[in-house]
């Protein structure tokens, strides 16, 4: 299988470069160039097969002919053992018609380790094979830096380098980054919001010596393989409910617009989804984008789910991709709209075909609060704040369009935010025991200003000292 660019002046490339690379060099995203299709017999048949198993159907064939399939499945099986929860991602009903994908029983409680755990085998196999070394980078509004750490920090061919938006991640998420010891991890307070370090990420990638020098291999969902692990948990849980002989809708807490395009990617693979709709916090620019069609970019508000305090997201560029019928000119023209003027009008065409399958609502704060006590109240269900926010647009969601089940995708575990669930609940969800002592362990960390230069001197200087050290 081929890989392409959304924007069309990189040339294709093989799994194994879109794996390690993550951003294409023209700044684009890539994609595969076509959607293997499951039919009906086929995802019928994962009813009552293991996650591990899923998982393997599922990649097989984005990789095929690059990783043998023995060798997939070790890195699967691996991957899915460190989860807490036999099934990986349990379902549980909080309403009628309405479930919970539990996606946060991973070792930093929340759904990035999902992808991360299997994103991290496969580039450690990759450069084993090729005797290499490469430096991990990656932007996080909280998650996926803890993810992230968490999955690389044995891995002695990579140093890890995540920036995050100083006093804006919760005290759990950070300690999360910043207690685990190792030479090769370097945890970064920027000075600035998280779409400042995203953009501060995509800037090193096209810096094209840069990028060559340190081998820079990116780890946000701008890696189409974290996009591809994502896809496996919608087929698992479509299939729980009685799919695919009945069609299901999902429910996304949004940021990056990366986990929701996965069930978009589960429903061009064959799945049978309904409806996919977009739950944001205050920080609403693709709800605005599908009710108008404008693309604007404003202020980031700090909110209880900081996970999703994101303008840029990211992944939208993959959607308006498709939606555009895979015209890269046109992308182009709106990436570069986005870069001097903050914003772009979607056409009616490919708005039109986005709100064929999407919709969107925006939760404020005081609704996130109310929903996290009705869960608990009424369902005796602790939700974390971002499962909140996509509880309340599922309760949005069912009163336009009642008869299809609902799936909201639970995010984060709570007692990532003990406060907010405190707050509402009057509870405060427990650390699970493998975290226990996090709050008594040192930090390490270093705050950086948000500027380009010192953070490419800062990652320049440190790349590859502790294989220095270690072979000194
Ligand atoms: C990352 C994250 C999100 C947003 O996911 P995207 O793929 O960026 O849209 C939502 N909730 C939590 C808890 C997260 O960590």
């Amino acid at each position: 299988m081929k890989y392409i660019s959304t924007r069309g002046e990189a040339p294709p490339v093989s799994f194994t470069e879109t794996l390690i690379a993550g951003l294409a060099p023209d700044g684009g995203l890539y994609l595969p160039e076509s959607y293997p299709e499951f039919g009906h017999g086929a995802i019928a048949d994962f009813a009552g097969q293991s996650y591990a198993d899923v998982a393997q159907a599922i990649v097989a064939p984005f990789v095929a002919g690059e990783i043998e399939p023995p060798i997939l499945r070790g890195m699967i099986d691996a991957a899915y053992a460190s989860f807490r929860h036999p099934a990986v991602a349990p379902l549980v009903q909080i309403d009628a018609n309405l479930f919970a994908l539990e996606l946060f029983h991973g070792r930093t409680l929340a759904f990035k380790d999902i992808a991360m755990q299997l994103l991290a085998r496969l580039i450690d196999h990759v450069l084993q094979a090729r005797g290499q070394r490469a430096t991990i980078v990656g932007a996080t509004s909280g998650d996926t830096g803890a993810a992230a750490i968490e999955a690389f920090r044995g891995l002695a061919q990579v140093d890890v380098f995540i920036l995050y938006p100083h006093g804006r991640v919760s005290e759990v998420q950070r300690r999360q980054m910043t207690t685990v010891e190792g030479d090769n991890i370097h945890a970064i307070a920027l000075e600035g919001t998280f779409d400042d370090a995203q953009a501060c990420i995509k800037a090193l990638f096209n810096h094209a010596n840069l990028r060559e020098e340190l081998k820079l291999s990116g780890v946000n969902s701008i890696n189409w393989v974290r996009i591809l692990a994502q896809t496996v948990y919608y087929f698992t849980s479509a299939v729980a409910l009685g799919g695919p002989n009945r069609k299901i809708s999902y429910v996304v807490p949004t940021g990056n617009f990366g986990d929701i395009f996965a069930g978009w990617i589960a429903k061009r693979m064959g799945l049978p989804i309904e409806r996919l709709v977009i739950a944001t916090n205050s920080n609403d620019i693709l709800a605005r984008a599908l009710a108008s069609g404008a693309y604007g970019v404003t202020g980031v508000h700090a909110t209880q789910s900081p996970s999703m305090d994101i303008q840029v997201s990211s992944n939208f560029e993959r959607l308006l991709f498709e939606a555009h019928g895979r015209n890269a000119g046109a992308l182009r023209t709106l990436m570069a709209r986005l870069r001097q003027s903050g914003g772009f009008t979607i056409e009616p065409a490919p708005l039109k075909a986005i709100r064929a399958e999407f919709d969107a609502f925006s939760v404020n704060e005081t609704e996130t609060t109310q929903e996290i006590a009705r869960a608990w109240r009424e369902a005796g269900y602790l939700a974390d704040p971002h499962t909140a926010v996509g509880i309340n647009a599922a309760r949005r969601a069912q009163a336009q369009n009642g008869k299809t089940p609902l799936v909201v995708l639970g995010t984060a575990h709570p007692a990532k935010f003990p406060d907010a669930i405190a707050l509402a609940t009057g509870q405060r969800p427990p650390l699970p025991a493998h975290l226990a002592g996090l709050f008594d362990k040192k930090e390490h960390f270093t705050i950086l200003p948000n500027d380009q230069k010192e953070i490419e001197r800062f990652i320049r200087a440190r790349a590859g000292q502790a294989s220095r050290r270690a072979a000194s």
